[in-house]
């Protein structure tokens, strides 16, 4: 199971649709930043101000698309979505933000994968909210300058370290999202099965949470098909022994690691004798890119404790042995 939504259909599209979280009190965990990010909407409110630009950053599947649609909803404002290789020219950033009614939210996801050229545009509109258009070209060029309605930006991404320092400069207000506890996504579980009317122990939804990684992404879509098992296998009501069917026939081993973390896993161990090494060497050695390892994979087995950095690479440790079980090669006799 993929942490994207990009291979959904169009029922599953809207059954996302229907469990995401409206408001703030929807939205379960990140307590903290809901805290202060509700503090800073109230504050700008009240002044009937813009709130100030938002840098949301995490693994995939966090929250932060929700959050940001909470916030717009929150404002009291309209929320236009757009992605960072979608706007490819200059012109179509500015054609997003000549269309910006006044404290409308513009949420830009993969904000690190903006073209250079476009991110400059991006500075002066969101410092003075203004943009510099060129017109013409050759003897003929010239640049008018182009006022816009105040507005909030929200940048989304898995990747901070890859945000340039002007461009990260620019937010007023900067959360990153951590992985949720098996409490807070079993809730979750929980006020989405009610939300499909589908019937469910408190053990099997805890099940569900504690083999989801971490990621609200993925329980919804483990409760999605869990409850398809409960419907064929059962009587309708997910149980303990159907979540744990299901789970298990979904290949979704019992931590919740999915096939790639265990991959990265094994490869450590049998490929490189459990570390450490390089994270360049383990992408090449898995065939994924290093910079995804160090966003989607790396945070959740370093918080697990299957894997540790090292300033000579990355180790596997016991838990990483046991759990897939293989025997750690003894100091002697090898
Ligand atoms: P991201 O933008 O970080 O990749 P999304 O905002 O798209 O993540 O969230 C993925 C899915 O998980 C959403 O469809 C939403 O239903 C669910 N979700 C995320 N965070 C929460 C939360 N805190 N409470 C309930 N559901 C959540």
């Amino acid at each position: 199971l993929s942490a994207s939504d990009d291979d959904l259909n169009p029922i599953e599209k809207d059954i996302d649709r229907a469990l995401r979280p409206l408001s703030f009190d929807d939205f379960t965990g990140q307590q903290k930043i809901v805290d202060n990010v509700k503090v800073f909407v109230e504050a700008a409110k009240q002044r009937a101000e813009p709130l100030d630009h938002v840098l949301l950053h995490g693994p995939p599947g966090l929250g932060k698309t929700t959050l940001s649609h909470i916030i717009a909803n929150e404002l009291g404002s309209e929320i236009k979505v757009t992605s960072g290789p979608v706007l490819d020219k200059p012109s179509d950033l500015a054609g997003l933000l000549t269309n910006l009614e006044e404290g409308d939210v513009l949420f830009i996801d993969e904000i690190h994968r903006l073209n250079p050229i476009v991110e400059e545009y991006l500075y002066s509109a969101m410092e003075d909210y203004k943009i510099d258009i060129m017109l013409d070209s050759g003897p003929n060029a010239r640049t008018v300058q182009i006022s816009l309605n105040p507005f909030t930006l929200i940048g989304a991404t898995t990747r901070s370290g890859l945000l340039t320092s002007p461009l990260r400069a620019r937010f007023g207000i900067n959360a990153r999202l951590e992985y949720y506890d098996s409490k807070l996504l079993t809730l979750i579980v929980e006020r989405s099965s009610d939300i499909l009317n589908t019937p469910i122990k408190e053990n099997a939804a805890f099940e569900i949470a504690r083999r989801s990684r971490g990621t609200p992404r993925i329980a919804n879509n483990l409760l999605r098909r869990t409850r398809d098992f409960a419907q064929i296998k059962g009587t309708g009501t997910i149980t303990l022994e159907i979540s744990q069917l299901a789970l298990d026939a979904l290949d979704v081993d019992s931590h919740g690691l999915d096939e790639m973390d265990n991959r990265i896993l094994s490869t450590i161990i049998e490929k490189f004798k459990g570390g450490p090494v390089g994270i360049s060497t383990i992408a090449t050695a898995v065939s994924e890119e290093a910079e995804t390892i160090e966003e989607v994979y790396e945070p959740f087995l370093i918080q697990e404790g299957f894997l540790k950095r090292t300033s000579r690479g990355r180790e596997a440790t016991d838990l990483a042995y046991d759990h897939l079980k293989l025997k750690r090669p003894g100091n002697t006799g090898t």
